[in-house]
């Protein structure tokens, strides 16, 4: 079931299994230890799959030393090397713009260490924290937004005091409804020490969701193995984000992986992050919502990427996310459109944006012009006020009402009307 689903969903497409991984057997493959412990992480491992000039090889070298690589050997697989613009090796390998764009950008640009109370945990809106507890990812997203965090070439796991002191806090707010538990990937943990984690999370009274963010499913869909699942099963409700940013990382693999966290009882969401090069366009992106809605998982945000040093070769103009969600709204179930929103530098939170549908409201004549897919503009009334009703209602028992449902009247007579848009409102638009 779970196979088929699979192939059905997405032809296998590996440029590399066969050419670079055919001799290792299934066993290892299909072993997430093994993946994890056989990842690309240095430029010497790299040149047996890509050859790197020495003019990059220098800039790619400083590019490591701020920032790690480790691609594992599945999602080395899905890239076509012989396309430099591929989309998955835009993601994971590392480009020599990394460091010559240095200077722009911020380490932290969502100011998660200015709005931590306790190191690690991040304390935002008013009932949800996000935990990190890890800085160990099984792929580095070159986009990645902890950047910061993925510094040094240790993967240090937290020691326990540091997520106690995490929980402690939890604990001590009772406002927190909602924990999210990050890194890093909290998916790369052994299933016990991950269990730890969320066992104390749980054990606090107030906290009634649990969220993980984890691109496993994407990038070491091996991860997500029975063990794991029933161990998630246990500390419900879990709900689980996941980041598939291009339609090619939806291969029977990560399938299989959704479907059985989903079986598990653990809701799945999707948050891509808009990449120049990766899935800046609207055929890119209306594949992948298709695909993932074929596989359950909902299409739930769309991040701009985030001003972090490092991305400024990936990041793309604000018009371009409009583009997109312009282009998926109307063409696709709203189901399949994702939130485009954009996390205000400094610590701001996500602000929602999206092309102009509503061109002009006025609740004082309770009037609204909107726009819709195709561009054809509408107008639209709120209800009619309780006095134009009682008036109506007056009149409808033939009580001397003088007909003056002077608003209804209006109505009547601007719905037969063209809309009317006030010219500030229309110039903005195409
Ligand atoms: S998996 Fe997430 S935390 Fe890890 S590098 Fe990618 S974006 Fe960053």
């Amino acid at each position: 079931m779970e196979q088929s689903d699979g192939e059905s969903l997405h032809p296998p497409q590996r440029w590399g299994k066969q050419r670079w991984f055919s001799h290792i057997p299934d066993e290892e493959w299909n072993d997430w230890r093994w993946q994890l412990r056989h990842r690309v992480t240095t430029l010497e491992e790299l040149s047996r799959f890509v050859r790197v000039a020495d003019k990059e090889r220098r800039l790619m070298e400083a590019v490591l030393r701020d920032f790690r690589m480790g691609i594992t050997p599945y999602y080395l697989s899905l890239i076509d090397f012989s396309d430099p613009k591929d989309p998955i090796m835009r993601q994971s390998v590392p480009r020599p713009e990394e460091y010559l764009y240095r200077e722009v950008g911020e380490e932290d640009p969502l100011a998660e260490e200015e709005l931590s109370p306790v190191p690690g945990l991040t304390h935002r809106y008013p009932d949800r924290v996000l935990m990190v507890v890890s800085n160990t990812c099984a792929v580095y997203c070159r986009h990645c937004t902890r950047k910061r965090i993925m510094v040094s070439k240790c993967e240090d796991p937290p020691a326990d005091h540091d997520v106690d002191r995490m929980v402690d806090y939890i604990a001590r707010t009772p406002t927190v409804r909602d924990v999210i538990v990050s890194g890093g990937d909290p998916l790369t943990f052994s299933t016990e020490k991950l269990e730890r984690i969320l066992s104390k999370v749980r054990a606090v009274p107030h906290v009634e969701v649990i969220r993980i963010g984890s691109r496993v499913p994407v990038t070491m869909p091996q991860r997500v193995d029975d063990e794991l699942c029933a161990m998630l099963e246990k500390y419900h409700p879990v709900w689980l984000n996941v980041h598939f940013n291009h339609p090619r990382e939806c291969t029977p693999e990560a399938v299989k992986a959704c479907s059985r966290l989903l079986r598990a009882g653990i809701p799945l969401n999707n948050q891509s992050v808009l990449l120049a090069g990766v899935n800046d366009n609207v055929e890119t992106m209306r594949e992948l919502v298709h695909n993932l809605m074929r596989m359950r998982v909902r299409p739930y945000y769309l991040f701009q990427c985030d001003p972090v040093r490092g991305t400024e070769h990936l990041r793309t103009p604000v018009a371009k996310g409009i583009e997109i969600v312009g282009g998926l709204r109307g063409y696709t179930s709203g189901l399949g459109v994702p939130s485009y929103v954009i996390d205000a530098p400094g610590g701001g939170g996500k602000v929602p944006v999206s092309p102009d549908y509503l061109l002009y409201y006025s609740e004082k004549e309770g009037r609204a012009v909107l726009r819709n897919f195709h561009g054809k503009v509408i107008e639209y009334h709120d209800p009619l006020s309780a006095e134009a009703l009682s008036r109506m209602t007056m009149s409808s028992l033939g009580k001397p009402a003088k007909s003056t449902c002077e608003e209804s009247g209006k109505r009547r007579w601007s719905r037969r009307s063209r809309p009317r848009v006030p010219a500030s409102a229309a110039s903005g638009q195409s």
